[in-house]
């Protein structure tokens, strides 16, 4: 780093300092040769990708887009705002963590629709239903069979279970793929 004053690049640290929210490190340093002291900053650099877009265009990576997408897949289904957003922090920290200036739009599109698995099934499937352009038909397809074969196989173990066995009668399965069979 060189000094303001004569462009010398020998300094020494005199004082290190972390900011309040943890997120700066603040150093005094004193150039060694004029003595001038000065102040430098430390920070982590972390952006996240542009997407790509299926016709291969870019644009920035659009948080609220995210939270809205899931919003609306989430309607008038017991899922709190809070939850959301969480979801929508672990796609970021999952897009930082590849450490890519661009990313496919596939890829936040397969994170969007993990989260929603988690959340609730049906939003699951409204928002597979409405976004599978995200991927193609097929592979949207074999989501939609696993989630059912999951679907199937808690039903079953609800059954033999006993317990819990009157929890909530699931939508007949096979209606399901059927109607999402019809409308592609
Ligand atoms: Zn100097």
């Amino acid at each position: 780093m060189k000094c303001p004053a004569c462009r010398d690049l020998n300094n020494r640290v005199i004082d290190s300092r972390l900011g309040k929210e943890g997120d700066v490190i603040r150093r005094r340093r004193e150039c060694e040769k004029c003595g001038r002291r000065f102040t430098t900053y430390e920070r982590v650099e972390e952006y996240l990708p542009a997407v790509i877009k299926k016709d291969g265009r870019r644009e920035p990576f659009d948080r609220m887009k995210i939270v809205a997408g899931l919003k609306k897949a989430c309607e008038k289904l017991p899922v709190s705002l809070e939850a959301i957003e969480q979801a929508v922090d672990r796609i970021e920290r999952m897009l930082l963590d590849r450490g890519e200036r661009e990313v496919p739009s596939s890829v936040i599109g397969e994170a969007v629709m993990q989260e929603l698995y988690n959340l609730d099934t049906v939003a699951y499937v409204r928002f597979a239903s409405v976004y599978r352009s995200f991927q193609d038909i097929n592979q949207f397809m074999d989501e939609l069979e696993e989630l059912l074969r999951e679907r199937r196989r808690q039903q079953r173990e609800r059954q033999q279970g006993g317990k819990g066995a009157t929890a909530r009668p699931a939508k007949p399965a096979q209606g399901g793929t059927r109607r999402a069979r019809a409308r592609t």
